[in-house]
């Protein structure tokens, strides 16, 4: 639970500033109807919510901010609170939110025959909308074709000491892709993984920052979520780090969602649910489009930036990913005890 109380803490600390980001519907101007909408997610939410509006009429507002402070500012208004939906990256997330009773629990058939049972709460609480897939970064000049690592545990190997770059333990990316080795692994195989990681590693503050070393020749390797690369890549097409799909041979690689669900308290839940079951079909082309994260619903292929760059050919971790958030507290205190900061 070390991640979570510290979460709690932060987001505590933080509160009385996210005050200040009222919501235009706390000043009573907009329409009683209107469905509110809390986002930890920043990319294209809004421009989907403007595309839903067109298509159904229903107005909707949006907080924006930090996941974890957003989350505690749903429990902290409890039955006032004003969110009817909460959206937020990382399964992790997600599952926090629920285990904190941000989310109810909602029946929508047609959110369980577009959304894949691996990318959704099997208790109906909470639905990946998108999905991201963290995995193998390098810098092709530095690192010669045989010599590549192609598997997560592969980056243990004493060969990457000083030459790769990861986030840090606190980074929820890092803590639900360490839950997927526990997951696969079991802890003491799962530890011994990451104890060679934190020998290796140079701790790097974000992806983009991991993906700026490796181009920069700081390391030669990494890891990171695909549509970050996707965006450098869109803004300057020589970029020189390319990416691989981590265990292709075996598990597949790892993959996680961005979603949400409708909130215990909401006043309009059946727009809520709606609204999520439009990101989930209609809304998810607008939805990836900024992000360039892959849809949830298989049937919607993927944006052309990433098709073209990456490819759609990826074997994907079948885990589910509640798991991930199940995990979480002991992927925390495993890589505390591998010695990873
Ligand atoms: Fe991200």
């Amino acid at each position: 639970m070390g991640l979570r109380r510290t979460a709690g803490r932060r987001a505590g600390l933080l509160l009385a500033g996210l005050g200040l980001l009222a919501l235009p519907a706390c000043s009573g101007g907009s329409a009683p109807d209107t469905l509110k909408v809390y986002s930890g997610r920043h990319y294209g939410i809004e421009q989907a919510s403007e595309a839903f509006t067109a298509q159904t009429g229903v107005e909707v507002e949006f907080l924006t901010g930090d996941d974890a402070e957003l989350r505690e500012r749903i429990v902290a208004e409890g039955p006032d609170t004003e969110a009817d939906a909460y959206i937020t990256v990382d399964a992790g997330n997600l599952a926090a939110a629920a285990d904190q009773g941000v989310f109810r629990a909602i029946e929508s058939p047609q959110l369980d025959s577009v959304i894949p049972e691996a990318l959704r709460d099997p208790d109906g609480r909470w639905f990946g909308l998108a999905v991201r897939v963290r995995t193998i970064v390098y810098n092709p000049a530095r690192v010669a074709a045989e010599e590549l690592p192609r598997t997560y545990e592969a980056l243990a190997d004493p060969k990457w000491a000083g030459r790769l770059c990861l986030r840090s333990s606190t980074n929820v990316y890092q803590q639900s892709l360490v839950a997927s080795l526990i997951a696969i692994h079991g802890e003491t195989t799962a530890l011994e993984i990451v104890r060679g990681w934190a020998a290796n590693a140079e701790i790097v503050n974000n992806d983009v920052l991991v993906l700026e070393s490796i181009a920069d020749g700081v390391c030669d390797v990494g890891l990171a979520n695909h549509y970050y690369l996707g965006r450098l890549l869109e803004e300057r097409p020589d970029f020189p780090v390319k990416l691989l799909w981590a265990n292709q041979e075996d598990r597949g690689v790892h993959v996680n969602v961005s979603g949400g669900g409708v909130t215990t308290h909401s006043k309009h839940p059946q727009q809520a649910q709606r609204f999520l079951e439009w990101l989930a079909t209609d809304g998810q082309d607008v939805l990836v489009a900024a992000n360039h994260e892959f849809p949830a619903n298989p049937a919607v292929p993927a944006e052309p930036l990433i098709a073209a760059q990456f490819g759609t050919e990826l074997v994907r971790d079948p885990l589910n990913a509640a798991t991930l958030g199940d995990l979480n507290a002991d992927a925390v205190r495993l890589m505390d005890e591998a010695g990873y900061r």
